[in-house]
């Protein structure tokens, strides 16, 4: 069976690369009807904050990246991840290294002296500790010769040389496990197969993979796992993306941009994962079609453009009742039950007009205006005599209407026009800006159809001759 995870370390919001990883995992469990887990890696207590817990786990609600089970909290582990290291010091795949932070510090200078890097070989690898009483740390006993080749899903096959590797500390000397033993550890215990992660991992991998395999050998049951590290985003400019790039937290696209969730969804599975030339994929496609063979080996540049177009569309298809219900915080006010009700049945056609969720709430405002309806500027200029005379022979043909219908409506106008000579657009201007107070709206006979006869009545009465 197919287990993914997605595991963030909580030191601040649920960065958009975080995400598409997040989404990369879930789908690849979904697809294989795995199961995709989640797992806080919080050892660091210094920089892990509650306030980065909640944003995390609210975007991926926000994105529906549903996991299994009750998420792992890594710090909660600390007892298991000393135990395995002690596991390995006992079975001489590790061991207790007494060097000092001084003597540390003098091979590392002798190293940078010689211009490489210091890869730390302690004196104390094979030799017998059994009578120190010495503060010391535990050090993965990493193997000297021969090469590590990891089959990477992504990246093809990566190898790196085994002399390149450190004895890596495992434990620290107040016994608190390092982040490569925690994530191992973790991995194993959660029964995870597959590791789907950002390729600034893929290093990581390398020093990973000798714990796994010095467990495998003490005890079994530790398989390798498959790795996938997949290509960074990057900014427009190229560069990485960063803080400095602005809108990198998933909450920002939310709030700021007023983006929907499967857009952003939509989005983030473009980015680094292809699938012919389709560009709107639906969640159920999405499962049915994501594999690894699809994540390119270059990294993606974030297009803002894009993004905004994706959730266009996807506010053109969205249901009327939740574009409602998303937009009413934004009202400013608790709708009552009839203006809960205009404010959903204007989403019909204020959604073809809006390119994000802010647009759309900002698009109803002309609803909601208490009269006489405050005029911009432009709406006002809009409003010479002539235009004044022609609303009062609206208001009487309007008020003449035997039913409120957009078709009833619209012959109405147009018999005005005609009769007064005068092109629709000459008189669905000024009835425009005394319905709304602005030049542009949804179309003339919607917002009429809205706002209903005493509301337009009473407005265009307030603006005519
Ligand atoms: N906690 C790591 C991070 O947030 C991810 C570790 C992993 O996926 O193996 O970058």
């Amino acid at each position: 069976k197919v287990v993914t995870r997605f595991a963030p370390s909580p030191t601040g919001f649920l960065h958009i690369g975080g995400a598409r990883t997040a989404l990369f995992n879930w789908l690849y469990a979904r697809h294989h009807g795995g199961e995709f887990l989640l797992r806080i890696e919080d050892t660091d207590r210094a920089r892990s904050t509650q306030p980065a817990i909640d944003a995390i786990v609210t975007s991926l609600r926000w994105l529906e990246l549903d996991w299994d089970g009750t998420e792992v909290y890594q710090s909660q582990r600390a007892d298991r991840h000393a135990q395995v290291a002690h596991t390995m010091v006992e079975h001489g795949h590790a061991y207790r290294c007494y060097l000092t932070q001084d003597e540390l510090a003098a091979m590392r200078a002798e190293a940078d002296a010689a211009k490489k890097p210091l890869r730390v070989r302690s004196p104390y690898r094979d030799a017998d500790t059994s009578a120190e009483t010495r503060p010391f740390v535990v050090r993965l006993k990493a193997p000297l010769d021969g090469a590590t080749t990891i089959e990477d899903k992504v990246q093809g096959s990566v190898t790196v040389q085994n002399a390149e590797l450190d004895d890596l500390v495992l434990l620290r000397s107040d016994g608190t496990p390092t982040y490569m033993l925690a994530v191992v550890v973790d991995d194993h215990d959660m029964g995870v197969t597959h590791v789907i992660r950002g390729d600034d991992h893929l290093n990581n991998a390398f020093r990973q993979l000798p714990i796994i395999r010095a467990m495998h050998a003490i005890e079994g049951g530790w398989p390798d796992p498959v790795y996938a590290h997949i290509p960074l985003i990057h900014g427009s400019d190229g560069a990485k993306l960063s803080k400095r790039h602005g809108a990198v937290g998933v909450e920002y696209y939310r709030d700021e941009l007023g983006v929907l969730p499967e857009a952003l969804d939509n989005y983030l599975l473009r980015l680094g994962w292809g699938h012919g030339d389709d560009e709107l994929i639906s969640r159920d496609q999405a499962i049915e079609w994501f594999d690894l063979d699809g994540v390119g080996k270059s990294p993606s540049r974030f297009d803002l453009k894009k993004l905004e177009n994706l959730n266009g569309q996807y506010i053109r298809q969205a249901d009327d009742a939740r574009l409602a219900a998303l937009i009413t915080p934004q009202l400013g006010f608790e709708p009552t039950d009839a203006q809960a009700d205009i404010l959903r049945r204007s989403m019909a056609s204020l959604k073809p007009r809006a390119a994000n969720l802010n647009e759309l709430a900002a698009g109803t405002a002309f609803l909601f205006h208490v009269r006489p309806v405050e005029m911009h500027a432009e709406a006002t200029a809009l409003l010479s005599p002539d235009a004044r005379a022609l609303l009062a022979r609206l208001h009487v043909a309007l008020d003449a209407t035997e039913s409120w219908d957009t078709e009833t409506l619209e012959a109405a106008v147009r018999q005005v026009a005609e009769d007064a000579g005068v092109k629709l657009g000459q008189v669905a201007q000024p009835l425009r800006a005394a319905l709304t107070g602005r030049k542009t709206s949804p179309g003339i006979f919607d917002v009429l159809d809205l706002l209903g006869r005493d509301e337009s009545l009473g407005r265009i009465a307030d603006q005519m001759a």
